[in-house]
């Protein structure tokens, strides 16, 4: 396997031009290839989903809210996609938001009689955007960009009433479709799947971009996983209430598996397993404070 790390940028990551430009410099620094796994713009999901709510009631002033949603994404794209694909990238989230969200929100306010199923599918489509537009921006801030869609590998079953990875058929097709990792800065959604069986649009669970990454991590035997997120690493303690928390330099898989489980806001829970299996090092960075050591998870 060619050595690689995987980057995951979460959603104040990515939900600002300044983050963004962080971001920039963070990933050009680097030694390609790397794949860069990006959560939606902060907020949005929220937005999406509460949208989805209004209209289901009905309330179509939820399109104004898209619309807001929609300037973000623009003001963003000015701010940092390159000159070359700017119009493009413009177009991609017009196109989505016209074709795609619109639709869909319509078909939920207009349709009374909709059964809850296709409520739902209905929704984790529409949630789905989130990623889809955020991936289309950062994709467009790189020369060297290699645009991947993860709705085309990541799989998800039914179990109970949630859902749970596929792991075989996922490493089948994320090995396939990661098959010539040429150099360069490749762009995935993270939280985004489909049900193996319907390939109806799913998700891995709010949070979820982090297990993504941690998916192709894994099966991809990447050297480590970095989480760049807003906060200098795994503390002591919560600083909110603890002014005198300090950072964790290094931490074993367990403890940050027992500090996330019992409700660190770090890392979303399932991400440590995949990789403690395989001894891949994650890194828990700041995109706000690159310099910082932050926090390091590995064997012992
Ligand atoms: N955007 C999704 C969420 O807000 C997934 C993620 O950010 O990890 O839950
Ligand atoms: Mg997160």
């Amino acid at each position: 396997m060619i050595a690689m790390k995987v980057m995951k940028f979460g959603g104040t990551s990515v939900g600002s031009i300044e983050s963004l430009l962080n971001l920039r410099n963070i990933v050009n620094a680097q030694t390609k290839p790397v794949i860069v796994v990006v959560s939606a713009m902060g907020g949005f999901t929220n937005q999406l989903l509460a949208m989805c709510e209004q209209a289901q009631q009905r309330d179509i002033s939820c399109l104004d809210v898209l619309e807001t949603a929609r300037k973000r994404h623009h003001d963003a794209i000015d701010g940092v996609v390159i000159d070359s694909m700017r119009d493009e990238v413009h177009a991609t989230i017009d196109r989505f938001i016209d074709e795609s969200l619109k639709t869909y929100y319509l078909a939920l306010a207009t349709n009374p009689h909709m059964p809850v199923d296709e409520i739902g599918r209905l929704c984790d489509a529409i949630v789905a955007h989130g990623e889809i537009l955020s991936s289309a921006i950062v994709a467009g801030m790189f020369e060297d960009s290699v645009p991947h869609l993860s709705l085309n590998y990541m799989r998800t079953v039914p179990d109970g009433t949630g859902r749970v990875l596929d792991w075989e058929e996922t490493e089948r097709l994320v090995k396939s479709d990661f098959a010539s990792m040429t150099d360069g800065v490749h762009v995935a959604q993270g939280f985004i799947s489909r049900d193996k069986e319907s390939g109806d649009v799913t998700n891995l669970g709010r949070g979820g971009s982090d297990f993504t990454a941690a998916i192709l991590a894994a099966l991809l035997e990447a050297d480590s996983l970095e989480i760049w997120t807003d906060v200098d690493g795994f503390m002591t303690a919560d600083p909110r209430t603890h002014p005198e928390a300090t950072v964790i330099p290094t931490m074993t898989y367990e403890q940050a598996q027992q500090m996330c489980d019992a409700g660190a806001k770090v890392i979303y829970p399932p991400t440590i397993a995949p990789v403690a299996a395989r001894h891949i090092p994650v890194w828990v960075k700041n995109t706000f404070n690159p310099s910082a050591p932050g926090t390091v998870i590995i064997d012992n």
